[in-house]
Parts: structure tokens; sequence; C-alpha cells
């Protein structure tokens, strides 16, 4: 079967990102990150519920990951910090927002895409403010929360644009994309410390001639890699031990951001897209996607464990 691609959202959203399947839910989570929004699809009803976490300054929200055992609070990136959103699912405005611990003050830098690793430790990445053409600024890092919430660990630094990240199945490998780099590296990860060493790089886009930069990412139950390229109108799957390009989906919109498994049984792919800086006419850019037929699953959203 031939890989099918529906538009499952009308809204054109500026910067879609961070797709979150929450399985227990059933429903999709995800972000316009200077919307200050997060969004909740529930693909039962077709229904997409909207919270403005901030409506007055409009405070960037990088992603969006429920807290495991509540069915009312999210760990989001609120510009430079990492907040517990309170959120009935329903309401237009949030219940409350809780500061847990910011990073690198005194700048503009943000909070990108983030994840919980298989044992819900939450890992995410942040970026200098950058405008496609401009010089490409590498202050940003890559951090993870202390269960307790009140505290990061560096785990990289001099990242350009923090983005994808991936375990493998037997937890000793953690995938991640500086898009800067046009690359997905990998590291060795210790599940029990949360430490990571020997970062190489396995899929090189340029070699491949992949178009794009990579942005979000997966994985699948066959430990293959899924990447959102941003300004490559694609996902592609990855293998991340031959380092080769293994399929191309294309999209009709441009700036493809991420992915994630989710439907009943896990083999339906979200994506998000962008319409930000979009200068030709591209009729689809910024919509919820989803592709089917693809012949594999993968993993449900990990919740953050605090
Ligand atoms: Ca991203």
């Amino acid at each position: 079967m031939a890989p099918n691609v529906e538009i499952v959202c009308d809204e054109k959203l500026d910067l879609g990102e961070g797709p979150h399947w929450d399985h227990k839910g059933g429903v999709l989570y995800y972000v316009d990150i200077f919307e200050s929004s997060v969004f909740k699809y529930d693909p039962s009803t077709k229904k997409v519920n909207r919270v403005v976490v901030d409506k007055q300054n409009k405070t960037p929200v990088g992603f969006v990951i429920p807290v495991a055992d509540t069915n009312n609070k999210f760990v989001i990136g609120y510009r430079n910090e990492l907040a517990i959103l309170t959120w009935d699912g329903i309401s237009p405005d949030p219940t409350n927002v809780e500061v847990l611990v910011g990073v690198e003050p005194g700048t503009t830098n943000r909070f990108n895409d983030g994840k919980a690793d298989p044992r819900g430790r939450l890992w995410a990445g942040t970026k200098a403010k950058y405008h496609p053409g401009e010089p490409e600024v590498r202050s940003g890092a890559l951090y993870s929360l202390s269960k307790d919430g009140k505290t990061v660990k560096v785990h990289a630094t001099d990242i350009g644009i923090s983005n994808g990240l991936a375990w493998s199945s037997d937890f000793k490998t953690f995938y991640y994309i500086d898009s800067f780099n046009r690359a997905v590296d990998a590291f060795d990860y210790d599940i029990d410390s949360g430490e990571t060493t020997n970062r190489r790089t396995v899929f090189d886009l340029i070699k491949n001639n992949v178009e794009g930069f990579p942005d979000g990412m997966t994985i699948d139950v066959e430990d293959k890699l899924w990447v959102a390229t941003f300004g490559g109108s694609a996902i592609h799957r990855v293998d991340p031990v031959t380092g080769s390009l293994l399929q191309s989906v294309s999209l009709p919109a441009a700036k493809i951001t991420s992915v994630a498994w989710g439907g009943p049984k896990l083999d339906e792919l979200y994506v998000t897209s962008a319409s930000r800086f979009d200068t030709e006419e591209n009729r689809h850019a910024g919509r919820l996607f989803k592709v089917t037929g693809l012949g594999t699953s993968g993993g449900p959203g990990v919740p953050v464990k605090l």
C-alpha cells in the first residue's frame, strides 16, 4: 500500500510543532510556538481545542508533553523556561502556569523541541533567534530536567537549533538533531543515569541529497528514524546503523516541522508544518497532516514523570 497523506486539521498554523500522541486519551497534542498556543486534536470527534497560554505577551511555547498520572498538567517550553501548564483540555484559557526552571538568562534564546526519554525523564534544547538567510548563531544547549523538576543538566552546548529527539528500543542510543548541522547525531545513552557519551553523526542529509533542514524526529518499531525536513516538503525514513535513506514521503507544504506516531494501532504518522517565512504560494502550509499506509508503526508519546 502506498502511503496516503491527508489533511486532518484545516487551520493554518504559523509554526505548528511538537506533535505528541497521548495513547491513554487517544488524542494528539501540538503547539503553535509564537501564538503561545497548545492544541488538542481528538480523531474520534475531529474536534480541536486550543489554549492560548499567554494571551498578553504571546510567550513562545516550544513543546507540550503531558505529565504522567495527571489529566490536566503538561510540561511546556515557555520561552527560556520550563513550566507546568494546568489546562482542562477544553477552555481557551489556562488554569495556571507555574515556572519550574529557567536557562540562559539575559539572552533571547528559547526552548525548542522537547521529549521524555523511555523512563519519563524530560529532554529539551534551546536555540537563538534566527531568520533564514541570517548568520547562524550557535548559542543553544541541550538539557535534561531533574526528577524534582527544579534543576537542569547540560548535555551539549554550541547548539544552533535544538530539534528532534528519539531513543532506540534498547534505550542504549539517543538520537538528536541540531538542524544547522544538516545531520542526525547519536549518543550512547545510559537510561539509568541519563548520561550521554560518544556523540557521532549517523545520517548526513547533504551526502544523501536530502533537501531542507532536519527538524523533528521519531523512531519506529524497527529502530528506523523518521525525520521531518523544514524546507524539504517531506518526511524521510532513515537507517541510523547504515546511514542510508530508506524512504521519502512528500507532503503538500514546504516547511515540515515534526512527526509523531498515533492512532489506535500507532501506525499513523501525524505531521506538523509551518507557514512562517512563507514567500511562495503554499496552499497547505501550516496544516496538520496524517500519513497512513507506511507499513510500520512506533511507540506512543511518553509523558514526563515528575
Ligand atoms: Ca522543531
